[in-house]
Order: structure tokens, then C-alpha cells, then sequence
């Protein structure tokens, strides 16, 4: 594998899938094959302009008509392709060599597997693909000799801490590793207490302190879900066991993540709270790139601090951990209630303190067995979400 050439973005109007534009644009050596939307037309319209791939997809069929309508007047030529099946195509396009699964959600899972099963250089941003189906991904990838890049800026600053293998990723790179240490900025709730948790709004959750970023993740952030989410990610694309994946607290976010190996030495990352860092890492690897993110001045940053989550104000935390060492199903019930437990609380139909306890109520509820199918997998999302759903 080597260095990105001709790029598929499943996801490109999201905060991902902008970014991954702003870089390419960067490299006259790099070119987009394929670009992808659920629904925002006009931004998509405009990407087509400004980059001619030679395939536009919408994933919702009914705006088919007005991407093809726009892509004539503007004379982007992009070929428009709709609907949930277009995405894997685009996903396993033979003209890319690198797709960028950049989709929120389980929404992103098939297009995820389709690139991966196409033996393509995948560039990980959708977590919820791992959470739902790790083993069945990893397995795809060591079958079809895809190479996935985390592009989740802890799991991508581990991939960088880590002994360089060619292929995907494997448990020969971490034989001497001793834990797994995720940074978490802790989110803009990190110092608020307990009794204010209540009253939070839509408006100050996604209002994240270091980073911009969707809506989804934004909330994760602010529940601390989005850590426990990782720590499932982390587990399954570095195969390791929960007990060596820990989460520390770090406000500045600067130090990315580290990599604890058994001589006592500790590898980090480090850089600017800036997603085209990753991004830029796992489109030039195994070279580097320009990515337009500030070069970090230390000496002007606040003192570095570390310190421990708060399992009792962020009950998500706990609960993702609770399904990462079930492994199984329980984190696909855990994903599809968190799932709908934030889009409820983004539309103002859920108190930001009952999203936990939600998640917890269809995670007791769900049965929990071997997640080795992925009909098995989506049947356990769809019955969750239904459950989650009854009990807003
Ligand atoms: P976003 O909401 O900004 O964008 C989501 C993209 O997915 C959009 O292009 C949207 O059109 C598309 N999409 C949504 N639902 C779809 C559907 N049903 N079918 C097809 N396309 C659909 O989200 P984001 O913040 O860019 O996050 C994308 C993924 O990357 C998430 O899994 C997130 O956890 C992960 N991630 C994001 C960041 C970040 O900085 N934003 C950092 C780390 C990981
Ligand atoms: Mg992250």
C-alpha cells in the first residue's frame, strides 16, 4: 500500500468529509474518484464542482433528481448514483484506492465493510463501523488484505506510536505493549456539577471546547460516550483486551494519546487540536503530507494536565466499558441506543441526564450472543433502536 492517489469519500459534506477535501485540495498528486451525501445537495453540488469526480452519490433517493439538476447547471459531469446501495458502490469502486469512511452512525457500517471487503486502503473516521462489527471488519481486512487507517485522532496518534507493519493492522506490532492510554478532552461539561447536568441544551452540548466537529459526536463528547466508544475501537482495531485500554482526562488536548510499552518507555502523539492531522497522516502513509494545520507552539499552550475521568457526572463512560468487556452484541445495542438517545436529545425530546440511562435500559433488556454475522448485527440495531424508542 502506499500513499493515496484516487480517493472515495462516503460521507464529504460532514466536518470529516470537509476536512478530507481541504487536504486533498492541498496535493495536485491526489485526486477524488467519488463523493457522497445523506441529503445536502447544494454542498455536495459544489464539492463536484470544485473537485470532478467522476461519481456523485445520495444516499436518499428522492434528492437524485435535484443533485442531477444541479451538477448539469453548474458542469461538475459527475455521474449521480442514490440510494443506501450506492455507497457501496462507491465504496468498492475499482478506479479508488482509497476510501474515506467519513458517514455518522450505523448508517456508515455497510459502505464501511464494502471498502474494506474491496481490499482498499480505508481511512477509519465512522467508529460506530468497529463498535457494531469489529471482528467482522478485521477479519474482512485480513482476507482481503485492506489496510485500515484510524483516522480518530487517539487511535490514529497509537497507529503512529506503533512499530510501522505494511498490511493491516496485527497483533505483532503490539507484543510489547503494556497498556493502551486514550486523551479525552473531557468536553465542555468537564468542570460543571452534578446538579447543573439537568439543564443542559442541545446548543451547549454540541458547543465543544477544542474541537469542531458534527453534532453526534459533539454530544458523545459531552457524555463521554464518545471516549467509551473509542475504547471499543481501540480494543477490536488493536486487539487488545479492555483491562489495557485506559481513558485519562487531558483539557488541552495536545497529547492525542500514548502507547505504554513493557520497558516503561511512553510513545505520544502531539499537535494541534486540528482533525486534518489525522487526516493528512492516513492519506500520505505510509509518506507525509501538508495537512494546513498550525505547527504547535508549546512554550505559548497551557501547562499539559492529566487526570482521571468522573465515572459518577459521565455514567456513559462506564456503560461502554461494561459492553466492551461483553464484547458480543452488547456494544451494537449500546451504539444503536446511544444512537437514538442523542438524536432525541438533539431534538429536544430527551433530558441530556436520562441519555445514559436509556442506553443502560436497552442494553439490560437486549440479549447478548457472538456478533458473527452482520444480518445478526443489523437485527440487533434494528430491535434496540425500537426499544430505545419505546422508552422515550
Ligand atoms: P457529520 O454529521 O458532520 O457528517 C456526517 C456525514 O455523513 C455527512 O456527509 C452526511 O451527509 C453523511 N450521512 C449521515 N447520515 C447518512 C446516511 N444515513 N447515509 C449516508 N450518509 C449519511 O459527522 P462527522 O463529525 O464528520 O463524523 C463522521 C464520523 O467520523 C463519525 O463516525 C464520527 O464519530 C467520526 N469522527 C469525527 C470526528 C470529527 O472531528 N468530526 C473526529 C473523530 C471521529
Ligand atoms: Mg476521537
Amino acid at each position: 500500500m502506499s500513499r493515496s492517489k484516487a480517493v472515495a469519500i462516503l460521507g464529504s459534506t460532514g466536518s470529516i468529509g470537509r476536512n478530507t477535501l481541504d487536504v486533498i485540495g492541498r496535493d495536485p498528486g491526489m485526486e477524488v474518484v467519488a463523493l457522497s451525501a445523506q441529503s445536502n445537495v447544494a454542498l455536495l453540488a459544489e464539492q463536484c464542482l470544485a473537485f470532478k469526480p467522476r461519481y456523485a452519490a445520495i444516499a436518499d433517493p428522492a434528492l437524485a433528481g435535484e443533485l442531477r439538476g444541479r451538477l448539469e447547471a453548474n458542469g461538475a459531469g459527475s455521474e449521480v448514483l442514490a440510494g443506501p446501495a450506492a455507497l457501496v458502490e462507491i465504496a468498492s469502486l475499482t478506479e479508488a484506492d482509497t476510501i474515506m469512511a467519513a458517514i455518522v452512525g450505523a448508517a456508515g457500517l455497510e459502505s464501511t465493510l464494502a471498502g474494506i471487503r474491496a481490499g482498499k486502503k480505508v481511512l477509519l473516521a465512522n467508529k460506530e463501523s468497529l463498535v457494531m462489527a469489529g471482528d467482522l471488519c478485521m477479519a474482512a481486512a485480513r482476507e482481503s488484505g485492506a489496510l485500515l487507517i484510524p483516522v480518530d485522532s487517539e487511535h490514529n496518534a497509537i497507529f503512529q506510536c506503533l512499530p510501522a507493519c505494511g498490511s493491516a493492522l496485527g497483533p505483532e506490532q503490539t507484543r510489547h505493549v503494556a497498556k493502551l492510554v486514550l486523551t479525552c478532552s473531557g468536553g465542555p461539561f468537564l468542570r460543571a456539577p452534578a446538579e447543573a447536568f439537568a439543564e443542559i441544551t442541545p446548543e451547549q452540548a454540541v458547543a465543544h471546547p477544542k474541537w469542531s466537529m458534527g453534532a453526534k459526536i459533539s454530544v458523545d463528547s459531552a457524555t463521554l460516550m464518545n471516549k467509551g466508544l473509542e475504547v471499543i475501537e481501540a480494543c477490536c482495531l488493536f486487539a487488545m483486551p479492555p483491562e489495557k485500554v485506559e481513558v485519562i482526562i487531558h483539557p488541552q488536548s495536545i497529547v492525542h494519546s500514548m502507547v505504554y510499552y513493557e520497558d516503561g518507555s511512553v510513545l505520544a502523539q502531539l499537535g494541534e487540536p486540528d482533525m486534518r492531522i489525522p487526516i493528512a497522516g492516513a492519506l500520505g502513509w505510509p509518506e507525509r503530507m501538508p495537512s494546513g494545520a498550525d505547527l504547535l507552539k508549546l512554550a505559548e499552550e497551557e501547562p499539559l494536565a492529566f487526570l482521571p475521568p468522573d465515572f459518577d457526572r459521565f455514567p456513559c463512560l462506564g456503560l461502554a466499558l461494561t459492553a466492551a468487556r461483553q464484547r458480543g452484541l452488547a456494544p451494537v445495542a449500546l451504539n444503536a441506543a446511544n444512537e437514538v438517545a442523542v438524536a432525541a436529545f438533539l431534538a429536544g425530546n430527551l433530558p441530556f441526564t436520562r441519555i445514559a440511562a436509556l442506553i443502560e435500559a436497552v442494553s439490560v433488556k437486549m440479549p447478548n450472543r457472538e456478533a458473527d454475522t452482520l444480518d445478526i448485527i443489523l437485527e440487533t440495531d434494528a430491535l434496540a433502536r425500537v426499544y430505545a424508542k419505546e422508552l422515550i
